[in-house]
């Protein structure tokens, strides 16, 4: 089917590879030139709130790893340097200054001892949650230029999911089991390899045909679900920290809002009640949107948790 026209079209005239929700009906963009579909970001048609939702959420979480980058706090090389000095001159001279910093290292030393904190983990999920939010928006601006970009933006698309599965596991499972080394490896390298193999099967180009849709719907289910193990094992360890507990609740909550974005994307409501009404404000996929920056909104307050409990108690 050759469909090239540069205006807003109806669902019935859509080539097949685009007829994906049958009760949006109207305004969408098949096969525009390339340059007009990057241009569209600023015109509106019924993917321009889909575009926006997750480009927004994308600045808001950029802004989130700017501010956690500035203000919890760092290794202080330089404070553990001075000090490390000001011990080797206490310890070569006999006047009475030094000795007075040689007491006061001898005060701030057990302050020392204390391991910091690595903030990797937690980076690791802002990155992958900017990248799923990118990555959405770029598949949904571009989706419609033509079949061959499709397929791209829609591996895309996986590779971003799949990747803010794989790092939300990694600030809870770290700063959990950052003292039982064998369950942080565990619960690290099965989730990692897990979000690998998914993103492999989901660009094999066999696993796009309609009979293997569930199975790579069942693989990202399951990888998210699994996530129901680490938080279990928690509660049983440390089911007494107020940490662990304040730290479930919030992880509740993020199950909650991903669990109705999953049942909104899949039910296609509300459009399905009023096919057409929603075309362009409300329909199912951009209230999928605003409830998953919400649960990945919830999951970074509840990655605070953990930097604090980690960063008070130790291991
Ligand atoms: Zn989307």
């Amino acid at each position: 089917m050759e469909v090239k026209s540069d205006q807003l079209m109806n669902y019935n005239s859509l080539p097949e590879y685009l007829k994906d929700n049958e009760f949006i009906l109207d305004y969408y963009r098949p096969e525009w030139p390339l340059k007009k579909t990057i241009l569209s970001i600023f015109s509106i048609h019924n993917e321009t709130l889909n575009v926006w939702t997750h480009l927004i959420g994308f600045f808001i979480f950029l802004f989130l790893t700017i501010a956690t980058a500035v203000m919890i706090p760092r290794e202080d090389h330089e404070t553990i340097y001075t000090l490390i000095r000001i011990e080797e001159l206490s310890s070569s001279n006999n006047n009475t200054i030094i000795n007075t910093s040689s007491l006061m290292m001898s005060m701030i030393s057990p302050m020392l001892t204390k391991p910091i904190i690595t903030r990797w983990p937690f980076f690791a999920f802002l990155f992958g949650a900017m990248l799923c939010l990118l990555t959405s928006s770029l598949c949904h601006l571009l989706i419609s230029h033509s079949e061959k970009m499709a397929y791209i933006m829609l591996r895309l698309d996986y590779t971003g999911i799949a990747s803010l599965i794989v790092t939300s596991f990694y600030p809870p499972v770290f700063y959990c089991f950052i003292c039982d080394p064998f369950f942080l490896n565990l619960y690290m390298s099965f989730i990692t390899i897990f979000g690998v193999a998914t993103v492999i099967v989901s660009l094999l180009p066999v696993f796009q045909t309609a009979q293997f849709r569930n199975v790579r719907a069942a693989l990202f289910f399951s990888m998210g679900v699994s996530g129901v193990v680490p938080i279990m094992h928690k509660l049983i360890v440390f089911g007494d920290r107020p940490e662990a507990v304040l730290s479930v609740w919030y992880e509740l909550l993020m199950g909650m809002f991903y669990g109705l974005g999953v049942i909104v994307y899949a039910a296609r409501v509300p459009e399905r009640w009023i096919p057409g009404r929603f075309d362009l404000v409300g329909h199912s996929h951009q209230l999928f949107h605003l409830l998953v920056l919400a649960g990945a909104y919830t999951h970074y307050l509840a990655g605070l948790v953990y930097l604090r409990w980690r960063d008070v108690h130790g291991c």
